[in-house]
């Protein structure tokens, strides 16, 4: 049985509606996946929408009816990818493939009703797999339904995206999370994504170094070394998922508009420039003169 916290409104419009492409878009860890999992189990139940949890097909795990593909996190020779991608062989068949691709998967009919394919980080495609994904999208077959999930609408290709109903997930409120912890360090680090709080809950000494690391940084801004100790130290952890960096929006909470458009500007700036793996002595420099122009004076004493 699938079952979603909050995103009321995008259930309603999902049972509805039922799109056959779908751009599923907001932070990571909100909930995308599973209320694609929740879409695709509704959209085969003998009930319709909300899906039973019971019926021979609600009963499938996994179900026959699903696909899923995602950024490949390791290449050919089984190494870590530098920069995981869907490639076009797990969209179109291949001579001597592995693994079966989109295509093949979505040309049979369905065994219950519908076919569901999730393309899970469809911001990071190459370009001949998003030329061929874009056919299918032009012309899916009409038992097919293709969920695409991304960051945003604009980190999607436009020829893609276009072709999309967007729905998008924003973080939910503290008090719809409070079911599962309300340890404010944990809600914080959750940044209203179900996911993420899972994770906290799951490594709490994690949290509790995140929790320390940002603190003390903005704290220290001023003491150059230690400052940039702190910056770097909360650079290594980054590329882990989740990443602990918008957990120091919080202390962007009490910034005016702009400084705090700044900072969160800062954020994915950096987040960017860590996956392109610029250096993080460079790039802990570039974090703690950032945020001390942005803080200036306004250094908040309590955060
Ligand atoms: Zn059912």
């Amino acid at each position: 049985m699938i079952e979603v916290i909050g995103h009321e409104n995008a259930r309603d419009l999902l049972a509805q509606s039922r799109p056959q492409s779908l751009l599923l878009s907001g932070p990571e860890g909100v909930g995308r996946r599973h209320l694609a999992a929740w879409f695709a189990y509704g959209l085969n139940c003998e009930q319709g929408f909300p899906p039973c949890g019971q019926c021979a097909s609600c009963r499938q795990t996994p179900h026959p009816d699903h696909f899923e593909i995602g950024p490949r996190t390791t290449n050919r020779s089984g190494e870590t990818a530098q920069n995981p991608q869907i490639h076009i062989d797990q969209i179109v068949p291949r001579q001597g493939a592995e693994v079966q691709s989109l295509l093949e998967w979505i040309e049979s009919a369905p065994q219950y009703r519908r076919k569901v394919a999730v393309i899970d980080g469809a911001h990071q495609m190459t370009e001949a797999a998003a030329n061929a994904l874009l056919k299918l999208l032009e012309e899916p077959p009409s038992y097919a339904h293709l969920v695409l999930i991304a960051p945003s609408g604009h980190s999607v290709l436009k020829t893609l995206a276009s072709r999309c109903i967007e729905v998008r997930l924003a973080p939910l409120p503290p008090e719809r999370l409070r079911t599962l912890s309300d340890d404010p360090d944990m809600l914080a680090f959750a940044q209203g994504a179900p996911g993420r709080l899972l994770w906290a809950l799951e490594h709490p000494a994690e949290v509790h170094d995140v929790v320390k690391l940002v603190d003390g940084l903005l704290l220290h801004l001023d003491e150059g070394p230690r400052a940039l100790e702190l910056a770097k130290a909360l650079l290594q952890q980054v590329l882990q998922e989740p990443s602990p960096l918008p957990f120091l929006q919080r202390a962007f909470a009490r910034l005016e508009p702009t400084l705090r458009a700044e900072a969160l500007a800062l954020i994915s700036e950096i987040e960017q420039a860590r996956r392109a793996y610029v250096h993080t002595d460079l790039l802990a420099a570039y974090l703690v003169l950032k945020l001390r122009r942005i803080y200036g004076n306004v250094r908040p004493r309590t955060l």
